[in-house]
């Protein structure tokens, strides 16, 4: 007979147990349970309407109506996780410390994994603004696409992506200019996602907007006697009266740090450069594009 070593046996049964295991996330599933039961009594309870001190004329009578539903997601942002794998993220967003997560996270193969229902608060946006709005993870789905942040993203992973975009304007009728990016939300503090992000791709299926491409125009700048550089220059006629700052504000961004706001306009819209200052071209694109937005 074979003598087996009592730790290799521990081991061999260990690895038993987990490939027999249907679900290796059973005790993260079984506490995420837990967590969704602690919300959803939160808004199953009737309110206490006179509270003791209260200085508001709210009467002790409660009537509840019974014409209701549940608020919906208005906003799509999309991420970058800036990590190395689908497994890594996974595992940032299951320990309670990390205190980050989000709906859904695409790989790179396209799959998907949802993480939390759509009708809960996830914590993916954190401090931002975009317009009036400065609770972004309250209005908001997170979508997270594995990606280091200097790499481009795969073309089956942003098929996958359009994909659950299209489900979810769908399902909670989300306006067109409502999917854009943590950069855009919180421009002193991320960068994500990168400008590897194709942008135009998605406007063209409907999910965000962008500038009319149509006025892009490739001409030869003389750079010295006889020599000559082709650019692409926007055919749009920008008014003398025109302030940068104020269309960034109209679209949304947060120009308290113009700076930011311009570099995380740059990152969306431009993309081949990044920098925090407006050329001549870029005002272009923003005079034209900040008009869709009036
Ligand atoms: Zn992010």
């Amino acid at each position: 007979m074979r003598r087996i070593s009592f730790p290799s046996l521990v081991l061999t049964l260990a690895v038993f147990i987990y490939a027999c295991s249907p679900n290796p996330y059973r005790a993260i599933n079984k506490q995420h349970k837990k967590q969704v039961k602690a919300q959803t009594q939160k808004i199953a309870e009737i309110p206490e309407v006179r509270q003791e001190g209260d200085t508001t004329n709210v009467t002790d009578l409660w009537v509840g109506t019974t014409n209701f539903s549940i608020r919906k997601p208005n906003f799509v942002i999309i991420h970058h996780t800036a990590q190395d794998s689908l497994e890594q993220t996974i595992k940032t967003f299951t320990l309670s410390r990390t205190q980050v997560s989000s709906h859904y996270v695409v790989s790179k193969d396209g799959e998907i994994v949802q993480m939390l229902n759509d009708y809960l608060r996830s914590w993916h946006a954190g401090r931002g603004k975009w317009g009036h709005d400065t609770d972004l993870n309250s209005s908001s789905i997170g979508i997270e696409l594995d990606n280091n942040g200097s790499e481009p993203f795969t073309e089956a992973q942003i098929e996958s992506l359009l994909r659950l975009l299209k489900r979810l304007k769908e399902d909670y009728n989300i306006p067109t200019a409502n999917f854009i990016g943590h950069a855009d939300i919180a421009p002193a503090r991320k960068v994500d996602p990168s400008a590897y992000f194709p942008w135009k791709k998605l406007a063209e299926e409907g999910y965000g907007l962008w500038y009319d491409d149509y006025l892009m125009m490739e001409i030869d700048v003389p750079t010295a006697p006889g020599t000559y550089t082709t650019e692409t220059v926007m055919l749009e006629t920008v008014p003398d009266h025109f302030d940068p700052k104020e269309a960034l504000r109209i679209i949304g961004y947060d120009t308290s740090d113009l700076g930011s706001a311009i570099r995380a306009f740059k990152i969306h819209f431009i993309q081949t450069d990044t920098s925090g200052e407006l050329k001549e071209n870029d005002i272009r694109i923003l005079h034209n594009l900040y008009k869709k937005y009036l």
